[in-house]
């Protein structure tokens, strides 16, 4: 078996045994088609252990979330038509947004292009900022008109002030919130396994995961502050009023991290009603405490039934 092979059947066998775990001590009603079932958490489609030959059509495929370009490990399965949908396409965006990020701070060990003007007069170039932070702008004779590049040598004096602008990427806001969107909710099925996702209210996040190009989820669910690291994983807001479910995750550039929060929200209660009450406090105080659980003490989602059952009934009370 390769290694892929190995980690695929692991995952498979794991979550297969949640469902059964779930549905014999009646957390969950579902038919299945299977006696062994893994639910792809995007598209909800059952698959048998044969799905995991990768020569089918639709296997199930291995899913990093965070995406494997910022840090993340391959840790869930999905069928491979929602990987396609909703992959690297749709990370790359991510992906390129985060180094954009380290190139507007001009962190050290970074090469990016940009553009030098100096009296009206652009050439594309390149800056290398070394371990030092020492930072060298470099013009390219591949990328410039021979004229222009001329030109712009003579222009450039040792005293002249240049202009630069660093080239943007082709990054779509939606796209790129649509890669955090899907990082908190897979994180959220990898930890509570089949016990939560399964819900129709989490729907509208398939229905978003699955078209990518529309705005189905409200897009103020995220945000990016530093959170101490004891809290990093899928903790549930317990704050009243702001209950939910809060995945957060650092994303790991080349030298750099970010941490993100998202808010999924819990069956009995809509993301917007989460995001008004949030914007509400916002509006009479900067800054509140917020209260947190961070879900674990050593508490496995999957298999451990008086905490599965805790956790239901405590969401159950909030009706
Ligand atoms: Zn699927």
């Amino acid at each position: 078996m390769t290694d892929g092979e190995k980690k695929r059947k692991f995952i498979f066998d794991k979550y297969s045994e949640n469902i059964i775990f779930l549905k014999s001590n009646s957390v969950i009603d579902i038919e299945l088609k299977y006696d062994r079932t893994y639910i792809c958490p995007i598209c909800l489609d059952q698959f048998s252990e044969a799905a995991l030959d990768q020569t089918l059509q639709n296997p199930l495929s291995l899913e990093d979330a965070p995406p494997k370009s910022l840090g993340g490990k391959a840790n869930i399965l999905t069928c491979k038509k929602c990987n396609n949908t909703c992959g690297h396409e749709i990370d790359k965006h991510l992906t390129e947004r985060m180094q954009e990020l380290d190139h507007h701070k001009f962190l050290p060990n970074i090469e990016f292009t940009a553009k030098f003007e100096i009296n009206g007069s652009t050439i594309q170039g390149k800056i290398s900022i070394d371990e030092n932070g020492t930072m060298t702008a470099y013009h390219m004779d591949k990328n410039n008109n021979p004229i222009k590049l001329q030109d712009y040598i003579k222009t450039a004096k040792k005293d002249s002030i240049i202009n630069l602008q660093i080239d943007k990427k082709q990054v779509n806001p939606i796209n790129l919130q649509i890669a955090l969107l899907k990082i908190g909710y897979l994180l959220t099925f990898e930890k509570y396994g089949y016990s939560l996702i399964l819900d129709n209210s989490y729907d509208r996040i398939r229905q978003q995961l699955k078209n990518p190009f529309e705005v189905i989820y409200p897009l103020d669910f995220w945000f990016k502050a530093p959170l101490p690291k004891e809290i990093y994983g899928v903790p549930f807001i317990i704050e009243k009023g702001l209950e939910a479910i809060c995945p957060i995750f650092p994303l790991k550039t080349k030298v750099s991290e970010y941490v993100f929060g998202t808010i999924v929200p819990l069956t009995t209660k809509p993301i917007e009603d989460v995001i008004t009450e949030l914007k509400e406090r916002f509006k009479v105080q900067k800054r509140f405490p917020v209260a947190f659980d961070p879900m674990n003490g050593g508490v496995d989602y999957l298999t451990d039934l008086k905490a599965i059952s805790k956790m239901k009934t405590w969401i159950n009370n909030l009706k």
